[in-house]
């Protein structure tokens, strides 16, 4: 192993500290058995894209009132293309009751078109809803820090929401203005086509499946949902306020990463 420079070991702090957040404080060396804790913490870093086994057909969905074509027409160059495109069928949305209840922007969706890995949550809050930006308040901040600890950058993953406006006080979306709204979710995942969605919540949970459940039931497994693999997890909103549930969090996105074929990585750089 090579000697741990001063950078290095500013580096493993860093790391160390993202796992901290996410409730995790347990690190184990590569190699060694998982139940025997390491003095020190080597590099790993993400490696190999394990081959994914196909995913079954879903059943056909209604179509969009606006459809684009399908994913799988759609290069990879020309998917922020896409997605502007389905900005633009948006406008200035007057479609459910939100667009008359406070809403200063209609907060798309953030990230990058040829993600593998999506973030979805429930709807914006008053930070999101001043900067246009899902997941920037403190909220935003504790899934950065998840998404460090998955050894990938936000830049990297692509952020959204069910609904694209802010509720009033924050409640949670009503089911017209979800099913107004999640038809253009649909559409950015056609495009985005991602490997992975991680469902931030229950609301996500709800309109992503087609049905409601207990959070409890639906946590750590995979589903499928919108011809893409699904794994459900709490509101990071919800791990502010219990922060002992970070570490069942953590397990989630382990999930999702092997799902993925990424490993965690101490290296901030990476
Ligand atoms: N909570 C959400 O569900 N979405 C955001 O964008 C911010 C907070």
């Amino acid at each position: 192993m090579s000697p741990i420079t001063p950078e290095l070991e500013q580096a493993l702090q860093a790391r160390i500290r993202y796992y901290r957040d996410l409730g995790v404080y347990d690190l184990y060396r590569r190699g060694e058995s998982t139940t025997e804790p390491a003095a020190e913490l080597e590099s790993v870093s993400v490696t190999d894209i394990e081959p994914e086994p196909p995913i079954p057909a879903r059943k056909p969905t209604p179509p969009p009132l606006l459809p684009v074509a399908s994913a799988e027409s759609i290069p990879a160059a020309d998917r922020s293309a896409a997605l502007q495109a389905i900005r633009d069928d948006i406008g200035d949305c007057t479609r459910c009751p939100l667009a008359f209840q406070g809403r200063h922007s209609i907060v798309f969706g953030d990230g990058d078109p040829n993600a593998r890995l999506m973030f979805i949550g429930e709807g914006p809050g008053a930070d999101e809803d001043m900067q246009g930006l899902p997941f920037v308040g403190r909220a935003g901040q504790l899934l950065n820090n998840m998404i460090a600890a998955m050894g990938l950058k936000r830049a990297e993953v692509y952020i959204a929401n069910i609904v694209k406006c802010r509720p009033p006080q924050n409640r949670v979306p009503e089911p017209e203005e979800a099913n107004t709204c999640t038809q253009f979710l649909f559409r950015q995942i056609e495009v985005i086509r991602p490997q992975v969605i991680v469902a931030l919540g229950a609301t996500a949970a709800t309109y992503l499946l087609g049905g409601k459940s207990p959070l409890a039931r639906l946590r750590g497994r995979l589903h499928e949902a919108r011809g893409t693999k699904l794994i459900v997890t709490y509101h990071p909103a919800y791990l502010l306020r219990d922060p002992t549930q970070k570490k069942e969090a953590w397990k989630d996105l382990q999930l999702a990463m092997k799902e993925l074929g990424l490993k965690a990585s101490p290296r901030p750089e990476n």
